[in-house]
């Protein structure tokens, strides 16, 4: 049979008569494998011996996977004991659990688990034994997600090298160039930014500060405002709760900047730092370790998250469908590292982030109304030679049909909005910068968070407007020279507040 799993239960005593137990096993598991099996497969149980307070046994089936059988059987085994003997089931492992199951492809290098396993994979056939699964693992559907984890690892690796899925949507007219150097370079020059003091982080001086917050007021007034979204503030911290149920904290865990909190705020126990603090004029490390928590949240990553979780559990009603809000105060904070380059890729920044869910009509709809704004604000104020993709990653393209070929199916999935930097290179041969996207994710998150609407299915999408990259962009192509930049703009702009003469 393609799965076995050999378990061992152990008994709050000893068992009155092991030979009519034994028999009776047989029939519990029967019962149990018709129950959690069904029609998704054959169980039967192999083998079955009871020694004193111990119960051995051996279940086998093909098709579904025999877990849910056994604590089925272990729950029923408790109640028949607790009757007829008062003795109840303590607890239950597996010394080993076997499964088999299909991987799309052979794999081209050793896949390996972080916890006790043997995997022998011929062709396209994987066999997976765990081994020595308390409890807990077996109810948690450990098996479940190894499974799932293996076939995830093949499948990433059969895409290696081939980073995204790329197809050109559209392309603005092309046009002239007033610039051709690194704005950042120049608004260092100018004394408009300054890197540091920490990581990846800026320092916008009034200038930068303005235009910055003209990009925020155009994407406000511009595309926000006229589609009927509605601010909200949300924490800046993400908990680790959130992003597991997101999916974050198993896909970016290198990504994150950690939140930790002191133990305690008495100043007694912090009187060794802060002396140390005084003498030594240095940060004593090893002191501030022993002080504060392990990381229990991360600073805020992306916003949507924590919009979700707002909505947990609820049931919105159809006259606020398709609900449209927004975040525009928590600060996006990313471990970039080697990637890190001037404002456009950056550990901290701002961004507007537009939530929406509604049925999914509603939010292709809202989409196309999208689409259209944001063409408004980069052609006619900002006046970018910019282009949109469908990117989605390789490996994704497999497992939910998105990402396909044909543009009308192209549904679920993300667009990213690019613009040409002249100084990176011609407009063929240099990377452009993705300056923001917008994706529509199906059910994915109203399902893991539990968010229902008042009828019909509820679909939901997030579009990241990065204001720093709408400021790169816009500065690269029209320079840091008021006169070669838009009327349009101009007018958001203002008057530009006087600049800090430093000597
Ligand atoms: P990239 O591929 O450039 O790293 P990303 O795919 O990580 O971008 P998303 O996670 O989709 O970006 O974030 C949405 C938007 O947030 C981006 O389109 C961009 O505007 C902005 N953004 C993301 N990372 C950064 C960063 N390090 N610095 C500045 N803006 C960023
Ligand atoms: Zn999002
Ligand atoms: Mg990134």
């Amino acid at each position: 049979m393609d799965h076995a799993l050999e378990a061992e239960l152990t008994l709050s005593g000893p068992a009155k008569d092991p030979p009519a137990l034994t028999a009776r096993l047989n029939d519990l598991a029967g019962e149990a494998l018709r129950r959690t099996i069904g029609s998704r497969g054959e169980g039967r149980l192999v083998q079955a011996r009871v020694e004193g307070d111990r119960v051995e046994l051996t279940l086998e089936s093909t098709g579904a996977r025999p877990h849910q059988a056994l604590l089925a059987l272990a729950r029923r085994l408790a109640e028949e004991l607790g009757r007829s003997e008062k003795i109840g089931v303590r607890s239950f492992r597996a010394p080993r659990y076997r499964v088999t199951f299909d991987i799309d492809s052979a794999p081209k290098h050793p896949v390996t688990l972080p916890i006790p396993h043997q995997l022998t994979i011929e062709g396209t056939r994987a066999t997976l034994t765990l081994t020595d699964l308390a409890e807990e693992a077996l109810r948690d559907n450990w098996m479940d997600r190894a499974v799932l984890l293996v076939q995830e690892k093949v499948r990433k690796q059969a895409y290696e090298g081939k980073e995204q899925y790329w197809s050109l949507l559209s392309s603005s007219p092309r046009r002239e160039m007033r610039f051709d150097r690194d704005p950042t370079e120049e608004m260092i020059a100018r004394n408009w930014v300054r890197s540091g003091p920490t990581k990846g982080k800026w320092f916008l001086g009034p200038t930068a500060a303005h235009l910055l917050k003209t990009m925020g007021r155009i994407a406000r007034a511009e595309v926000l405002d006229p589609l009927g979204f509605s601010e909200v503030v949300q924490p800046h911290h993400d908990s680790f709760d959130i992003l597991l149920r997101t999916g974050h904290l198993e896909g970016l865990p290198m990504e994150f900047y950690y939140v930790t909190e002191p133990k305690t705020r008495d100043p007694a126990a912090w009187e060794t730092f802060t002396d140390l603090v005084k003498i030594t004029r240095r940060v004593p490390e090893e002191e501030l370790a022993r002080l504060v928590s392990p990381p229990r949240a991360v600073s805020c990553y992306a916003q949507c998250p924590t919009i979700y979780w707002w909505l947990s559990g609820r049931t919105i009603g159809l006259e606020s469908l398709p609900l449209r809000i927004f975040d525009g105060t928590a600060i996006s904070n990313r471990y970039e590292s080697g990637g890190r380059h001037g404002l456009e890729r950056v550990d901290e920044f701002h961004r507007l982030e537009p939530v929406y869910l509604g049925t999914p009509e509603q939010l292709l709809e809202l989409r196309e109304a999208l689409l259209q704004r944001y063409a408004h604000v980069f052609d006619d104020i900002l006046e970018l030679e910019w282009r949109t993709a469908w990117v989605t990653p390789f490996y994704l393209q497999q497992s939910g049909g998105v990402g396909v070929e044909d543009a009308k199916e192209r549904i679920k999935g993300t667009i990213d909005f690019e613009a040409y930097l002249p100084y990176r290179g011609d407009r063929e041969g240099s990377e452009w910068l993705e300056f923001q996207n917008l994706s529509i994710v199906g059910e994915k998150y109203t399902r893991a968070f539990t968010i229902r609407a008042q009828k019909g299915e509820l679909w939901s999408g997030c579009s990241g407007i990065g204001l720093e990259r709408w400021l790169t962009a816009f500065l690269a192509q029209k320079g840091l020279d008021p006169d070669g930049w838009p009327a349009a703009f101009r007018t958001y702009a203002g008057a530009l507040p006087a600049e800090v003469r430093f000597l």
